[in-house]
């Protein structure tokens, strides 16, 4: 089989990528190993006509316009600003750590401009490096051992399955901590959910006369029968090279999802849990798009270290043999025949906007 350019993965970088070749008047070839388009940003509306992230929750936030612009294309988006609670201590605080969640824990009343003195007292009286080297310091570098213990030290090992300390401080920068009352999970300028849905998105993102899609293909069996002038490559990194280098490690989810017969579980989409219980969060997906029901549908998110590759994990020894691999990346991607873009390809803890906005970046150079 012939084509202009091969994409490996219909998610949001090989869809992206897919779109603007097209329209560029490329002939495009998609192969998805999954049963359905999107990749993990896959939803659909479960039998209570409620709509579900399949591989769990996707709040799509960006500061970048060109991105936002982009998705706009091709979705009505639904305003929605994300809000967390954390169950700590028996409570349901908000998080990440605002003004009010300080006057929750330690049950007395801190005005708005006594917050930052507040914070630096309790970084005061805790030991971590400066400048900081992992994930432990810049946390506690902001808010002090006491909150660090309570709210981040114990979610991280579930999540990560590792001590904090030996994650890269980059993954503790995504939390931000605020002086004031916002409680928004992010502070974009631009936020909301696909009033249809993620995958109607992709759907029309893919829907052009350039673009042919196969799903159920794992590009590894077919790539020596396909010859193309150019790939794309959207998979996982260490595999492309056959792990040369090594196994990069990826944690994946096991998402229980229970329907209950009451039209609320809780306040907000997602509680965390960092010290109760294994799961880590409960997403409750109504939420997102405000649906109204008699009944709710939520999913209790559990860490795991096999399955679907959801997440990289920032260890100094993962981030080493990225270096390694995406030597060879360079070389392949100068040679104009390979692209690689997305979290699984470069190896890179991004949002779901980063993606689209590294796609937008690589396929007009
Ligand atoms: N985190 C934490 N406590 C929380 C939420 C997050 O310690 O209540 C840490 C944890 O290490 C997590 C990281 O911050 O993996 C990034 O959180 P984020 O909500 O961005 O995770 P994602 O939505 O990507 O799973």
């Amino acid at each position: 089989m012939k084509t202009d350019i091969l994409i490996v993965g219909s998610g949001l970088a090989g869809s992206t990528a897919a779109r603007i070749l097209a329209e560029n008047g490329k002939k495009i070839l998609v192969v998805e190993r999954l049963r359905h388009i999107a990749g993990h940003c896959h939803d659909e509306k479960n039998e209570h006509n409620i709509t579900i992230h399949t591989y769990g929750p996707h709040i799509f936030h960006t500061n970048n316009k060109k991105v936002w612009d982009f998705v706009n294309r091709f979705a009505r988006f639904q305003p929605y600003q994300h809000k967390v609670l954390s169950y700590v201590e028996g409570k349901l605080v908000p998080f990440p750590i605002n003004r009010d969640t300080l006057v929750q824990i330690f049950g007395k009343e801190i005005a708005t401009y006594e917050v930052e003195e507040f914070l630096e007292k309790e970084v005061k009286k805790s030991k971590f490096n400066y400048p900081p080297k992992n994930f432990r310091d810049v946390v506690v570098s902001q808010v002090g051992e006491r909150l660090y213990e309570l709210f981040f030290k114990n979610y991280t090992i579930k999540q990560w399955d590792r001590d904090p300390e030996e994650l890269s401080p980059e993954v503790a920068k995504r939390i931000p901590v605020r002086y004031t009352r916002d409680d928004r999970y992010f502070s974009d300028k631009y936020q909301g959910i696909p009033k249809e849905g993620y995958t109607k998105m992709v759907e029309r993102m893919l829907d052009h006369p350039n673009i042919a899609v196969l799903l159920g293909v794992d590009y590894f069996e077919i790539k020596d029968e396909i010859k193309a002038k150019k790939t794309i490559y959207t998979g996982e990194l260490d595999r492309f090279f056959d792990y040369t280098y090594g196994k990069l490690e990826y944690r994946s989810l096991e998402l229980k999802f229970e329907t209950f017969e009451e039209e609320y579980y809780q306040s907000v989409a997602v509680v965390n849990y960092p010290n109760d219980y294994d799961w880590t969060r409960i997403t409750e997906y109504k939420h997102f798009l405000n649906e109204k029901s008699n009944v709710t549908t939520v999913c209790f998110e559990y860490s795991k270290a096999e399955g679907e590759p959801y997440y990289i994990v920032m260890t100094e020894d993962n981030l080493r043999k990225r270096e390694q691999y995406m030597k060879e990346v360079e070389k392949l991607e100068e040679s104009g025949e390979y692209v690689f873009i997305g979290r699984l390809a470069e190896y890179k803890y991004y949002n779901m906007d980063q993606v689209i906005g590294s796609a937008i970046v690589k396929i007009q150079k």
